[in-house]
């Protein structure tokens, strides 16, 4: 098996094949086509089984296809992580994933100079990744808006409730409009992890590796 026939941009196949990714694992293999069609994806995996690729390769081959340029303090794609090492990790990734693509890709965690954050968000951003505790604080500064956001990705989940930001996305969450495509990751589902995925994926694809 290869990424070829999974739906993805030229682009995006260029550049893994320079970063050595030629075999999709599972997750991928599984989910990304369905991503690609903009259905929403429930995925029941742990770090390590490539599930960065398996959400940003098709939500980066639909904002590349799309090809508008965000307007100012906009946000195309939010990626909720729980650490600033995983919002780092997953910056790193998709950056790299799309290399060479006119794709603007940032992360605001704290411990950063809020300042330097908002200024950065002015222009607009296709995919920000944030942890939840700092883009609360950047929208009650009103440093970028979550209106015209379509993708809302939530990654390990398990982890962000764990932590207690589940207040926290709710009040994110309820800023993004309905007509978006979520996908969910979490290593675990416990009763609340259901609930939730219950209340912010409609009829998703469910991938379990
Ligand atoms: P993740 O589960 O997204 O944190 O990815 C774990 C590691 O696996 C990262 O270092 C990725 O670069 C790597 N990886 C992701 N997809 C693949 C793949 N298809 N083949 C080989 N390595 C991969």
């Amino acid at each position: 098996e290869s990424f070829e026939n999974l739906g993805l941009a030229p682009i995006l196949l260029q550049n893994l094949a320079g970063l050595g990714l030629v075999k999709p694992t599972p997750i991928q293999e599984q989910g990304i086509p369905h991503i690609v069609r903009g259905r929403d994806l429930l995925g029941i995996a742990q770090t390590g089984t490539g599930k960065t690729a398996a959400f940003g390769l098709p939500m980066l081959t639909r904002i590349i296809a799309y090809g508008k340029r965000p307007a100012p303090k906009t946000v195309r794609a939010l990626v909720l992580a729980p650490t600033r090492e995983l919002a780092t990790q997953i910056h790193d990734n998709l950056s790299a994933f799309a290399a060479g693509a006119p794709v603007r890709i940032q992360r605001v965690v704290g411990g950063a100079s809020i300042n330097v954050q908002s200024e950065k968000l002015a222009k607009g951003t296709d995919v920000l990744i944030a942890t939840p505790g700092r883009l609360l604080d950047l929208l009650e500064r009103r440093a970028l808006v979550l209106s015209e956001t379509k993708y809302l990705v939530l990654d390990e989940a398990d982890q962000m409730l764990d932590i207690g930001f589940i207040h926290a996305l709710r009040r994110i969450a309820k800023l993004i409009p309905a007509d978006r495509q979520t996908m969910l990751f979490s290593a675990t589902m416990p009763k609340l992890m259901e609930e939730l995925a219950q209340s912010y994926l409609q009829d998703p694809v469910r991938v379990e590796v």
